[in-house]
Parts: structure tokens; C-alpha cells; sequence
């Protein structure tokens, strides 16, 4: 309806807030031209294809080292995945092949394997390979361009400040975006894995995607608003919509001002008990934001991403230059690597677990993969020890449901310590061996997981889905994967008190740690460590630093003692609110005022 403010939620994937005026990207959909090739001109048809290609490849190659020197040479190797995907010699092959059977042009025949290529990956379960579905499309875009000599522009239009909306966007887009003029970004699609996510936050432009029919309620230059702390896009604000937001945009520029002056203090409550908060990385070249927020070492190395990325197993070399580059960067701080948590939604054909089992996440996955694929966890437990001697390394274990996992696990380290010191090899004889709490069977018998371990670590993402039987991944029952439900509670105090009652340290690296929101509950339930991404070790830090610990305590016992989800959030978001009325997130939870 025209005029009409209309409010619509989506997923948060960049923090803060921007207000502007939209500009409505149209879908640049190229048509591929399609016309029959005579018999005779079949080889020029091909050698017109391969010359469309390497044009394309040189577009690339000059973006890349145009935009290498503009923002670094990690978002510039995006374009890399890009001339891999030109690379490949199948789909090059089979498009020659129709242009030769079938005789039919070169963009049309490229543009049908490519389409071929794009329906597959809608049939992957992994999020993060599905995603990668936008760099194919890119790739097609591009190459639809080049041949019908038209430049794959983007965004030129761009050049006042304003909100972009789109369909999606593509990687290339995305790196494209010029930061003095795109204020804020809204997708009808895209995940929270997806480049075009994971490049919005490391400009800091607030974004929010999965907002599904966005575009069909936006016209250009409607005035629009990115809530990127609630996942909500406000379009054709009324008045006191608008101010209520500019409030809580300047309230939020301020708080991050502010918060990142507390980079070099400790995460020390009022009354001086001190939490270790660390980051949630998966690649050596996370070290670096992770130091820029102040994180104390690294909490949880996804070691699974490096599998994800790849099509072979790789090499104990090849691993140890991974963990040694991260755990130099990190020292003299930890950095906790977590052996490989592959199965469930993490799928990598080459591997073979997950995703043609009936129920994968209860499946073949972490320690249960691991332990039958011994060769594999020797490995990788090699490379762990080698990394520890360039700095400080702690090893622990996924999904662990009982006591014979650890044996078996530290049973087998134990042997690659006696193997490398055969071998006359340097590593940390003290490294220490925890493992993730995720199991509610790992909980039940903390106390004996406890005298054989050296630490815990909650994985709340999976204990949560494992305790309230609620799939993580499944959208349709998502408002039943409840964090504040009593039994979460009490499974995370028990596991704190079993983990205390035999000295070892309890941390949590699952989401919930990093919600704002939780942090005074999580620290009064007895929390040590708290692992998170490293968005957000400002404002937890800054809230740590804000309450005493007795505090903290208190609030854990109230919500202990009550006995629904609703109570408890009520509660902590009561008490939240009070103590930190200035918490823009946590007041954007509320939803649009
Ligand atoms: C968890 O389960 O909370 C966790 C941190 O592990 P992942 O999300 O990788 O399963
Ligand atoms: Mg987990």
C-alpha cells in the first residue's frame, strides 16, 4: 500500500542501525542469446567461447588486484573462487560438447551447463557450499557480459549516500559496494553465511537478509530503515518510528565508541571475578579481527571449515601451517582447536558423513566419525601437538557422549605424543585436553567426564537441540530451539558445578554466549569462559565490566527458580533493560517501537 510504514523481520547478520533513502536494485537477469551455429563455423563458435572465457578471467584478474590494494587481499580473493569456477574443465568440456551435438551458440549452451551446475548446489544440504551457489551465478553474469561485450557493472548508480535493497547479491557485488555511499543492506535472500553477510560486517555496514518479498514492498527512494541489531527493515517510517531509531542509531554509535576504548581491559566483573572471553574463529586470518576486539585468545578453531572448502583430505602439512599461523598470531594467548565436527549439516562428499543418513545429527558425526576414521583424527591430533610448539595450543573433542570416547580419543594422542617424540619432535607435553559439553548425556555425567578432563566447553548450540528434541537447522519448528528453557538452565548449572567440584574450568562457546541479553545470566550460572564471535566481545566485555558478580549470581538463582521459558526471559530482559537501558540490542529485541 502506497505510504503505508510496514515493518519486516529478517535476519540479523550486521550490527547497527542506518536510516536513509532506498535504492532498489533490479535483478540483472542477462538473457542468453540463443542461435544455431552451421556445421562449418562449429570450431569458431568454440574458439569464440574460449576467447569470451578469457576475457572474462582478465575482468577478474583486474578486479581483484583493483580491489586487493582497496581492501585487502582476503575479500579480493573472492575472485579467486571465481576463476577456479573458469577453470573448470568439465563444464568448459560439456558446453563444447552441445555447441558440437547440438549446434546451438556458445552463450547459449555455456549458459545451460552453468544453470545445471546452479540447480545442484539448491540440492546441498551444507548452508555454507550452498551459498556459494551466488559465486557460480556471479561467474555466469560475468561471462553472459563479456560475450555480448557488455561491462558486468555494478552499482555504479550508486553515488549519494543510500540503502541498498536487493534480491541478493553477489560476492562481487557485495565487494563492489562503495562503502562512503551504501549505508545500510537489505536482501529478500541470503543466510548468515553468505559472502554477502560476512563482507557487510567486516565494512560495518548494518545489513539484514532473508527478508523474502522486501523488494516487492520498496520503491526507490522510500525512506528505509536497517535494524541490523534485531534483523528488522522499517519502510516509509512514520515520524515517531524515525525518531525513535535515530535515538537508538545515535545510542548505538555511541556504545561502540565507547566500548572499543575497553579493548586492552580484562572481562573483570565490578567485584573482580574475571571471565576469559575469547573468539569463535575458523581460519588463520580471523586472528587478526579477533585481536582488534580485544578477544583473549581463541575459544573455539572450527577445524571443519578448512575441511569444508576443499574437495581431498588434507595433509598433516598442510594442517600444521594452517594451526601454527593462527596459534603465532593469537600467542602468548590459547588458542583452543577443535578436533574435526564433521556430520550432522556439516557435509563434505569426500568425507561421507551426513547427509544421506535418516537423521545425520544424530548420526555418524564428531567423536563417532573421528573415532572410525582414526587415520584422519591421528592426523589432525599430529598437527595440534606440531602447532603447540610455536605458541599455546589446548585440543578438545566434539560431541562426546561418554566416558569411552575420551579414553579412546586421549588414548590415541597420547600415542602420536609417543610417535613425535620418536621422532624427535617439538610440542607441548602440558597441552591441555577438554571436551565440548553438547550431549544432555555429557552433562548427566559431568562428574565423570570431569576427573578425566581438563576442561569443558558448552557447545549450547547443540545441547539445546539435543535436550528440547528441536533441529537446529529446521525453520519450521525454530520457536520451539528455546535457550532460556529451565532445562537448559539446569543442564548448564549442573555442568558448571560438576566441572568446579573437580577444578577444572567451564566455558561456553555456542551462540547464546554472544547474545548480550544472556551474558549476565551465563556469568552468574558460573561461566569461566565465555567464546563468541568477535562482533560482539565489545558489548559483552562492556557488560561483565558493568555488573558484580553477587549480581550476576542473583539473577541466576531467580531464574533458576522459575519454571517456564516465558518467566525467565521476561526476567533477564527485565533486569537487562534496567541495568543497561543504553543496550541498543537488547532494546531492539523489543521489536520496532
Ligand atoms: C555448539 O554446538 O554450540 C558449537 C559451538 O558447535 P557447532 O555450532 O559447531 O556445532
Ligand atoms: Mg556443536
Amino acid at each position: 500500500m502506497q505510504g503505508k510504514e510496514i515493518s519486516v523481520r529478517g535476519i540479523a547478520v550486521s550490527p547497527g542501525i542506518a536510516i536513509g533513502r532506498a535504492y532498489v536494485q533490479q535483478p540483472r537477469e542477462i538473457l542468453a542469446p540463443n542461435f544455431l551455429v552451421a556445421r562449418e563455423k562449429v570450431e569458431e563458435e568454440i574458439e569464440r567461447l574460449h576467447r569470451g572465457l578469457e576475457r572474462t578471467r582478465e575482468r577478474i584478474r583486474e578486479s581483484r588486484s583493483r580491489l586487493a590494494g582497496k581492501i585487502g587481499e582476503d575479500h579480493a580473493a573472492i575472485f579467486d573462487a571465481h576463476l577456479l569456477i573458469l577453470e573448470d574443465t568439465k563444464a568448459i568440456e560439456d558446453t563444447e560438447e552441445l555447441i558440437r551435438t547440438q549446434l546451438i551458440c556458445a552463450e547459449f549452451a555455456f549458459n545451460r551447463v552453468i544453470g545445471r551446475i546452479i540447480e545442484s548446489f539448491d540440492t546441498i544440504g551444507d548452508s555454507y557450499l550452498r551459498e556459494r551457489r551466488a559465486d557460480v551465478e556471479d561467474v555466469r553474469r560475468r561471462v553472459l557480459h563479456s560475450m555480448s561485450g557488455e561491462a558486468a557493472t555494478t552499482y555504479g548508480g550508486i553515488s549519494e549516500e543510500s540503502i541498498l535493497v536487493a534480491e541478493d547479491l553477489t560476492p562481487s557485488d557485495t565487494v563492489m559496494l562503495d562503502r562512503r555511499f551504501v549505508l545500510g543492506v537489505a536482501t529478500d535472500l541470503g543466510g548468515r553465511t553468505s559472502h554477502a553477510a560476512i563482507l557487510a560486517r567486516s565494512y560495518g555496514i548494518p545489513a539484514v537478509v532473508g527478508l523474502e518479498q522486501l523488494t516487492e514492498h520498496v520503491r526507490h527512494a522510500d525512506e528505509i530503515i536497517i535494524d541490523g541489531n534485531a534483523g528488522v527493515v522499517v519502510v516509509r517510517p512514520g515520524e515517531k518510528t524515525r525518531s525513535s531509531y535515530e535515538e537508538a542509531r545515535q545510542r548505538f554509535i555511541e556504545l561502540e565508541e565507547s566500548m572499543l576504548t575497553l579493548k586492552d581491559y580484562p572481562a573483570i566483573t565490578l567485584d573482580g571475578r574475571k571471565i576469559e572471553l575469547s573468539a569463535n574463529v575458523k581460519r588463520p586470518q580471523d586472528a587478526e579481527l579477533a585481536l582488534s576486539k580485544g578477544a583473549k585468545g581463541v575459544g573455539l578453531y572450527r577445524t571443519e571449515w578448512f575441511f569444508l572448502t576443499r574437495d581431498d583430505l588434507p595433509g598433516e602439512e598442510e594442517q600444521v601451517r594452517q594451526y601454527a599461523e593462527i596459534v603465532e598470531a593469537i600467542a602468548p594467548e590459547p588458542v583452543i582447536f577443535r578436533a574435526l565436527d564433521i556430520g550432522g549439516d556439516k557435509f563434505a562428499s569426500y568425507l561421507g558423513a551426513g547427509k544421506s543418513e535418516l537423521n545425520p545429527f544424530l548420526g555418524w558425526r564428531g567423536i563417532r566419525f573421528l573415532l572410525t576414521r582414526r587415520d584422519i583424527l591421528r592426523t589432525q591430533l599430529r598437527a595440534f601437538l606440531r602447532a603447540s610448539a610455536r605458541g599455546k595450543v589446548k585440543i578438545m573433542f566434539p560431541m562426546i557422549t561418554g566416558l569411552e570416547e575420551v579414553r579412546a580419543s586421549s588414548g590415541l594422542l597420547e600415542e602420536v605424543k609417543m610417535e613425535l617424540r620418536g621422532e624427535e619432535r617439538d610440542f607441548d607435553e602440558g597441552v591441555e585436553v577438554g571436551i565440548m559439553i553438547e550431549t544432555p548425556s555429557a552433562v548427566a555425567i559431568a562428574d565423570l567426564l570431569a576427573r578425566e578432563t581438563d576442561f569443558f566447553s558448552i557447545g549450547s548450540n547443540d545441547l539445546i537441540q539435543y535436550t528440547l528434541a528441536v533441529d537446529r537447522s529446521n525453520a519450521r519448528i525454530s520457536y520451539l530451539y528455546e535457550p532460556m528453557h529451565p532445562s537448559i538452565l539446569r543442564l548448564i548449572r549442573n555442568t558448571v558445578e560438576a566441572g568446579h567440584a573437580h577444578d577444572i574450568w567451564v566455558g561456553m562457546c555456542g551462540e547464546i554466549a554472544g547474545d548480550p541479553l544472556y551474558s549476565v545470566l551465563l556469568v552468574g550460572l558460573g561461566l569461566d569462559e565465555i567464546s563468541i564471535s568477535a562482533y560482539m566481545i565489545p558489548e559483552v566485555k562492556r557488560i561483565i565490566r558493568g555488573i558484580t558478580y553477587d549480581e550476576a549470581k542473583t539473577l541466576a538463582r531467580k531464574a533458576m527458580g522459575l519454571s517456564t521459558a516465558d518467566e525467565i526471559r521476561t526476567l533477564v530482559a527485565s533486569v537487562m533493560h534496567e541495568r543497561f537501558p543504553e543496550l541498543v540490542a537488547a532494546d531492539a529485541r523489543e521489536g520496532v517501537p
